[in-house]
């Protein structure tokens, strides 16, 4: 069943996932109205990492909107596949709109460490990546430990210019320049923040982080690619239609002022 998960996966162009139990989140999920649509029964989590280390400047909102949409896409069609594969199962994609608290949960799936900078540090593009993730009814093998560790630098910290990282108290998302500015409406310049590697803004932690020294672009992934075709929208077999090409239906809707 791994194996056939990972054809799944693989065959959608995602290659940077991991698995944990639901069990081992549950007690950590966010309060919100998509918590209604986890599984009932939920078993597993399977969490993907999408790739923002690029050269290429995403600096319109139009563009960065494009990573999330084809990250979208890339889930659904995924879940798509995994339905028909495991069809007595049910499998939900959450993306940005997650209950679960995504760093923790990748971190769980082995897919990075969590930094002081309360960002996840994954092997092969450090902090430049945004989660992905499909809940489960299925039982999934996990897939282990965290293959990545912070060092305790304290650079993010120290330079951090809102002061919204310390020791003893970790993250403070109320005193973080991005997150303050997302925090009351959900629109493009909340996307923009959110997405920290990939827009103008506060990116600090980020730019200062020795983990993401040692990392080389991500330009030639397919998830990349994709978002950087104008006009373009992914398909599963690694190609690209016109937009609505595959029908808009199947995708769910995105907030008005996106
Ligand atoms: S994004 Fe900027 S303000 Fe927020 S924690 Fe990182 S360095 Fe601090
Ligand atoms: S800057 Fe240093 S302390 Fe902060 S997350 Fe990176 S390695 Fe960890």
């Amino acid at each position: 069943m791994t194996g056939m998960l990972s054809l799944i996966m693989n065959a959608n162009n995602l290659f940077d996932f991991g698995v944990c139990s639901y069990d081992n989140i549950v007690d950590k999920l966010i309060e919100c109205e998509n918590k209604k649509r986890i599984p009932p029964h939920a078993e597993s989590v399977i969490c993907v990492v999408f790739p923002t280390n690029v050269d290429v400047v995403f600096d319109e909102p139009n563009e960065v909107f494009r990573l999330r949409r084809v990250a979208s896409q890339m889930l659904e069609l995924t879940c798509i596949a995994l339905r028909k594969a495991f069809s007595e199962y049910k499998f939900e994609w959450f993306l940005d709109d997650s209950p679960l608290p995504d760093v923790t949960t990748a971190s769980l799936c082995g897919l990075g460490a969590i930094g002081d900078s309360g960002l996840l540090l994954t092997p092969q593009y450090g902090s430049f990546c945004f989660i992905g993730s499909i809940i489960t009814d299925l039982i999934i093998p996990e897939t282990g430990d965290e293959t990545s560790q912070c060092i305790h630098c304290k650079k993010c910290i120290n330079l951090c210019p809102a002061g919204a990282l310390s020791e003893q108290n970790g993250f403070d998302k109320a005193k973080c320049v991005k997150y303050a500015s997302s925090c009351d409406c959900k629109n493009s310049h909340t996307f923009l923040l959110r997405q920290g590697a990939a827009v103008k803004g506060c990116n600090t932690c980020r730019e200062v982080c020795p983990y993401n020294s040692k990392i080389g672009t991500a330009n030639d992934h397919p998830f990349i690619k994709a978002a950087t075709v104008p006009g373009s929208i992914y398909t599963s077999d690694g190609g690209y239609k016109p937009m609505g090409g595959l029908g808009q239906d199947k995708f769910r809707k995105l907030p008005d002022d996106f």
